[in-house]
């Protein structure tokens, strides 16, 4: 491609260059010699500037009835679905993944611009009787100001929207750092809602390296809000660079998610679903089944199923309708994941299937790994616990529910696990014992909706859940508010602690 799209940052509704002039370039992972992009490489000046134009904006959008922004958020909805085909090709140009599941993300999209513009109707407060005679009280929700969005490049439209509707909706103004490997989406989230009618600089879009520009937004007084995903290495980091200005900071971070297969299962589904959930989205999600826990008495043949479906898979270039599983997202991360596949056999796990790069042909241009699979892992090898974020599944047996549950919490991370059984006990008593955010029965680690709290335990996050009714509390204040109509000072008043 001879003249590259050149995508500036996106400040009070005005395309503009980094102070810097600094620039940089995005490849197609499938294919180095398609240039997706020239992005800004911002710093702490351009944040100053976006962070300013955010803050300029508020007054004015935080005090349009809520009601007025959910609709503007509606009409976001229908634009995106109209260009859901043009969206879901930019995304898997930018990212990789194969255009169905690029579709998913753009649909995940969507259902959050309806669910959070349906929420400008709702917003719920709580009123509650007082302790006193003529006296009336309630606590409302409050936008917190200018908000910071630090994304990562798997989901880069999904995220970006769970993240910044509910935002908006509550009445904040924005400012994002989308991953500097699938910025494109922000861009295109971001037109579909300044199309529906979202005043400039309400959202503002600074691009750049995570120490450059992302780091200058989590420490920007007048951000009093981080929403992040990312790797836990990173969000530790924001977390510690809040805490010092003891700003609100949400974290989604990483996973080893285990899925649990008793003798019971349906085999059947089993296979389906730990192929699409270790192997979809080229392992790279945060909910990807990572460990299969197995009862040793089925292990084998499920293993055997499993293969024979990993090595069939469609490897290839995401924009060919056929392909099922597409490259990963750039050269370190394939690097860092072959790096895995030898430890995994220095540390005396039996590679079964897969473990080398993929060059040939159309693929000697892009970052394609095989669907590797291990057997023979014990839970304190470091492939069994460290997030890998590729498409390497780790087969662990054991010998009883019991051991199951406890080598699937037996790891730092806590975000999305499942069991397959036909035992409701068995899956009763898992679904309450898995240290995990999300759980799953009869289902693989992947599939959450928009509609329900998202968000892990342990490494994985800090308590907050985005998505679901949970989300306003990420992104608005509660103020309580006490109406005295007694026309007196009532005694018990001066009783009351607070
Ligand atoms: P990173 O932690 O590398 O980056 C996440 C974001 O943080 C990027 O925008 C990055 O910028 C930015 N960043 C990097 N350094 C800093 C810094 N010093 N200050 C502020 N921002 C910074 O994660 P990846 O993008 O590689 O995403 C993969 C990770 O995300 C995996 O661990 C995965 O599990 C996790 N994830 C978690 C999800 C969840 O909901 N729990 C969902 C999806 C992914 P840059 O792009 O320039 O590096």
């Amino acid at each position: 491609m001879s003249n590259p799209r050149i995508f500036q940052n996106l400040i009070g509704g005005t395309f503009l260059p980094s102070r810097s002039g600094q620039t940089f370039e995005r490849r197609n992972p499938a294919d180095t010699r398609d240039i997706v992009g020239v992005f800004q490489e911002s710093n702490a000046e351009d944040v100053d500037v976006a962070v300013a134009a955010a803050k300029a904006a508020f007054p004015t959008w935080s005090q349009i009835p809520a009601p007025r922004r959910g609709e503007i958020l509606l009409r976001a909805a229908t634009i995106l679905e109209a260009r859901k085909e043009r969206y879901s090709h930019d995304l898997t140009r930018e990212m990789g993944k194969p255009l169905f599941e690029a579709g998913g993300d753009i649909v995940e999209a969507i259902g959050m611009a309806q669910y959070a513009g349906g929420e400008g109707r709702r917003m719920h407060g709580v009123t509650t009787p007082s302790e006193m005679p003529n006296k009336f009280q309630m606590s409302i929700r409050q936008p917190l100001g200018v908000v910071g969005l630090i994304t990562p490049w798997n989901f880069p439209m999904a995220i970006a929207s769970w993240k910044m509707l509910p935002a908006l909706v509550a009445g904040n103004t924005v400012v994002i750092k989308p991953g500097e490997d699938a910025a494109v989406s922000t861009y295109n989230l971001v037109e579909a809602l300044m199309e529906a009618g979202l005043p400039p600089g309400v959202v503002n879009i600074v691009t750049g390296y995570g120490p450059g520009a992302g780091q200058p937004l989590v420490e920007h007084p007048d951000v009093p809000l981080i929403s992040f995903t990312g790797s836990t290495t990173t969000g530790r980091l924001v977390y510690e660079l809040g805490a010092r200005q003891i700003k609100r900071v949400s974290l989604e971070m990483g996973g080893k998610n285990p899925l649990i297969v008793m003798p019971d299962a349906d085999m059947d589904l089993v296979m389906q679903g730990v192929v699409w959930a270790a192997f979809g989205t080229t392992g790279q999600r945060c909910t990807a089944t990572s460990r299969l826990i197995v009862h040793k008495d089925v292990a084998e043949p499920l293993v055997a199923r499993i293969i024979e479906r990993a090595q069939h898979l469609r490897v290839g270039n995401g924009l060919h309708p056929a392909t099922e599983m597409g490259p990963l997202v750039n050269e370190k991360q394939m690097q860092r994941v072959l790096g895995y596949i030898e430890l995994g056999q220095q540390e005396g796990a039996t590679l079964r299937c897969g473990g080398g790069r993929m060059s040939e042909g159309d693929l000697a241009h892009g970052w394609f790994v095989q669907p590797t699979v291990f057997t023979g892992v014990t839970p304190q090898m470091r492939i069994a616990r460290e997030e890998i974020f590729g498409p390497v599944l780790s087969v662990i047996e054991v010998a009883s529910l019991e051991e199951a549950i406890a080598v699937a919490n037996d790891v730092a991370y806590g975000l999305s696990a499942s069991i397959y059984t036909r035992d409701i006990n068995a899956a009763y008593r898992a679904m309450l014992a898995l240290q995990a955010g999300i759980v799953y029965i009869n289902a693989p680690t992947i599939g959450a909706e928009i509609h329900l709290p998202f968000g892990g335990v342990k490494a994985t996050g800090n308590g907050h859940r985005e998505a679901g009714p949970t989300m306003l509390d990420v992104f608005s204040e509660w103020k309580s508010v006490y109406v005295d109509f007694s026309g007196s000072l009532q005694r018990a008043q001066i009783d009351n602690v607070g």
